[in-house]
């Protein structure tokens, strides 16, 4: 039996400076405020959409710990975590499929 958890390890480094990562798409900032979805409009990523810390938009902060991240990346892991599901729950059906064939068919014959 193959460990997907060790096998799929690669891990790919965007932007620097910010250590929050939060899987999936982010609802809440640590800081409490709300997440706000953006456009950027900087000439390296044009009209790529991304969410941020209501708070650090409205201050208009640079590297800083609140909440950054690109909305296409959100929703490249939420895949992920549900490909990631969806196999673990095509395992377990398996295993089931398997102890289901190895007891029988269990046919009740009257009583
Ligand atoms: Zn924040």
């Amino acid at each position: 039996m193959s460990n997907p958890i060790t096998s799929a390890s690669s891990s790919s480094t965007t932007g620097g400076g910010i250590r929050v990562r939060t899987p999936g798409i982010p609802i809440k900032c640590w800081c409490g405020e709300c997440i706000k979805e953006l456009i950027s409009k900087t000439n390296l990523n044009p009209y790529r959409r991304y969410y941020r810390c209501r708070y650090a938009a409205q201050k208009k902060l640079e590297n800083d710990n609140h909440i950054f991240k690109w909305v296409d990346e959100a929703f490249t892991d939420e895949i992920q975590q549900l490909d990631y599901q969806v196999r673990m729950l095509e395992e377990e059906v398996q295993v089931l499929k398997a102890t289901i064939r190895s007891e029988g068919p269990k046919i009740m014959k009257g009583g």
